[in-house]
């Protein structure tokens, strides 16, 4: 079992270092706030992650799992180092690497001779060998290791991957990175670093693709009268294109979608090589979020002015506390922008959000709903499919429900007396 440091206690780091220590291997997991660093040695998790908490206790009882402020302090003995910091977008679209410089310049003179860093981190063409020269370690290997987790089922993807990508020019560092992952029954792609960090882009482009996809041929279907819904189970059953992702929704969204999407655009430019279809998904995706806006303004009579507006759904998804470019704040904005009044419920989320100070956040779905013209459901919690819609529409001014993800049933709507739109029936 080896000794791993993982540097950023987020979404990917939290997992990456609770998934290895379950695995049997010692890890000490950093980050630079202090009061993540307090909450996690205090039994507190300071993410929402279904199962990540049993794993965390699991391996801080066994001893197997540490967290300290600094990356120094944690890679100190460490034979593997996994950045797993943010790589956000930067103002001109490509991925910022600042994060990432900062935290391998923090642990380049500790690193043990031999050891191998590894970025788990999404990050552009070319960032292995920039590492390489911040590190300044020719004794120290680094590898590319890319995370295809998703939020909401972040262990269980850990654990039960698809595949597992490793990219490096040094073979051996690389099959010592696969032989971490020895327990999990997946496939291991050992690749060069540039193929290995181009995978991770190129396939959540392909999953932003599948989505707008779905979300163009539901405007389709609206327009001859068929139901999307059909339309993608019979498209998926061909396992050519296969069933995931087919959903139509609010828009796509996420920490992930929106920052990958734009870098990879950057990465083409950068190499003279453009990827017109990408820009065009991006800008499809915009449209889709105003006319999820434009739906809900038609259906209270033309205009926002004055109108109050129930949300159901703050979160990019189920299962997630993470608000970060989330098609539903998206949609508000342009709610809000149109003159309405908002109030929303999320199941996950308490108190006032700084992305949106004029909405009022409730904690009860029956009181997000009081005196409004319509609620909008953008989020597909299974729990807003239990509230009782006959008392919803007790309270609502008028009984006007604009499912964005049709996750409501169309009969228990129509039998309470509401009118329903959907997203492409
Ligand atoms: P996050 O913002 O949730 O977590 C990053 C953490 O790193 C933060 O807690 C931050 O304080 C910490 N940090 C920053 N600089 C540090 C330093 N120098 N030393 C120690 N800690 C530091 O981010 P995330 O969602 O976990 O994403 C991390 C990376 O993984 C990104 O590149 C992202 O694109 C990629 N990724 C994310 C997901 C996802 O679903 N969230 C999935 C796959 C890949």
């Amino acid at each position: 079992m080896a000794d791993i440091s993982v540097i950023g206690a987020g979404y990917v780091g939290l997992t990456t270092g609770a998934c290895f220590a379950h695995l049997g291997h010692n890890v000490v997991v950093a980050d630079v706030v202090q009061e993540k660093i307090d909450a996690l040695n205090a039994g507190r998790l300071p993410i929402l992650e279904a199962g990540l908490h049993e794993l965390v206790r699991e391996a801080t009882a066994a001893g197997r799992l540490r967290f300290v402020l600094g990356a120094a302090e944690a890679s100190r003995g460490a034979e593997f180092h996994y950045l797993c910091v943010p790589t956000p977008q930067s103002a001109d679209g490509a991925a910022d690497l600042s994060y990432l410089k900062t935290a391998a310049a923090e642990i380049a003179a500790v690193l043990a001779p031999e050891s191998v860093v590894v970025n788990k981190s999404t990050v552009p063409v070319g960032t292995t060998t920039e590492v390489e020269q911040v590190l300044g370690r020719s004794d120290v290997a680094v590898v590319s290791n890319p995370e295809f987790l998703r939020e909401g089922s972040a262990v269980q993807d850990f654990l039960h991957p698809d595949r597992i990508v490793v990219g490096s020019e040094n073979r051996r560092a690389a099959e010592r990175v696969a032989g971490l992952y020895e327990a999990i029954d997946a496939d291991v792609i050992i690749t060069d670093p540039v193929s290995s960090e181009l995978i991770k882009y190129a396939s959540n482009a392909f999953l932003a693709t599948k989505l707008t996809f779905a979300n163009e041929m539901a405007t389709l279907c609206e327009r001859v009268g068929a139901d999307v819904h059909e339309v993608m189970k019979g498209m998926g059953r061909d396992q050519r294109i296969g069933s995931s992702f087919l959903n139509p929704g609010p828009g796509w969204g996420g920490s992930c979608f929106p920052k990958d999407t734009a870098a990879l655009v950057r990465i083409a430019d950068d190499a003279d090589c453009t990827l017109g279809f990408i820009e065009q998904i991006i800008a499809l995706n915009n449209e889709h979020m105003r006319r999820t806006a434009a739906k809900v303004a038609h259906e209270v009579g033309g205009s926002l002015e004055g109108a109050h507006i129930a949300v159901w759904g703050l979160t990019f998804k189920a299962g997630t506390d993470d608000l970060r470019e989330s098609p539903a704040i998206e949609v508000i904005r342009h709610l809000i922008a149109g003159g309405a009044s908002v109030t929303a419920h999320d199941p996950a989320v308490a108190g006032a959000i700084a992305q949106l100070p004029t909405v009022e956040v409730v904690t009860d779905p029956l009181q997000a709903v009081r005196d409004a013209d319509a609620l909008v459901v953008l989020t597909e919690w299974p729990e807003f499919t239990d509230v009782d819609m006959v008392k919803v529409e007790e309270l609502m001014s008028a009984p006007i429900v604009i499912d964005a993800r049709n996750l409501l049933d169309r009969d228990v709507l129509q039998s309470a007396g509401f009118r329903h739109v959907g997203m492409g029936r």
